[in-house]
C-alpha cells in the first residue's frame, strides 16, 4: 500500500444528469462559501449551470453522453480528481450508461469520496476532512503491474 494525500484544497467533480441539473445547481448555490475554497471541474452543461449560478470558476470537460464521464474518469486515475459530487438519475436509462458505470467504479478503485444525492453530499461537504489534509492508503499500482509483467515475461522465457 502506498500513502496517498489530498490537500486542504480539493478538486471537486460535479456532474448531474438532466432531472437532478436543478438540485446539483441549488445545492452548489447554498454551499458556494464552501466549494469557493476548492477547485472545481464538471461536465459541459452541468459546469456551465453551475458557473453561471454561483460565478464562480468550474472547469469544463466535455458533455457526459460525449465522452466527458470517461474524462472525469481519466484525471481521477492521474490522481487529479479528488471528489465527486454525481447526481445520477435512478429512474431514467442514460444513453451513456457505460461511462457512468465505468467512472463509479473507477472512483472506488482510486478510494475518491463520491455523493450520489443530495444527504451524502451534505454529509461530505461538511465533513473535518473538507478543509484539512486527508491522508489514505491506496495499492501500490505500479509494484502490480511491474510484478505481473515480470511473470508474464518469466512464464514465456
Ligand atoms: P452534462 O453531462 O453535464 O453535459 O449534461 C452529464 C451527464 O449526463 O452525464
Amino acid at each position: 500500500m502506498t500513502e496517498t494525500i489530498m490537500e486542504k484544497q480539493k478538486t471537486i467533480a460535479l456532474i448531474a444528469h438532466d432531472h437532478q441539473k436543478d438540485d446539483l445547481v441549488e445545492w452548489c448555490v447554498k454551499n458556494q462559501e464552501n466549494l469557493k475554497q476548492h477547485f472545481l471541474c464538471g461536465t459541459g452543461t452541468t459546469s456551465r449551470l453551475i458557473a453561471e449560478a454561483t460565478g464562480l470558476p468550474v472547469k469544463s470537460y466535455k458533455s457526459g453522453p460525449l465522452g466527458g464521464d470517461q474524462q472525469i474518469g481519466a484525471r481521477i486515475t492521474e490522481g487529479e480528481i479528488d471528489m465527486m459530487i454525481f447526481f445520477w438519475d435512478p429512474l431514467e436509462s442514460q444513453p451513456h450508461d457505460p461511462d457512468i458505470r465505468a467512472l463509479l467504479r473507477i472512483a472506488v478503485v482510486y478510494d475518491i469520496p463520491v455523493a450520489t444525492n443530495r444527504a451524502t453530499a451534505d454529509f461530505l461537504i461538511t465533513s473535518r476532512y473538507m478543509n484539512d489534509r486527508y491522508s489514505h492508503q491506496l495499492p501500490d499500482f505500479e509494484s502490480v503491474v511491474s510484478r505481473e509483467t515480470e511473470k508474464i515475461l518469466k512464464s514465456e522465457r
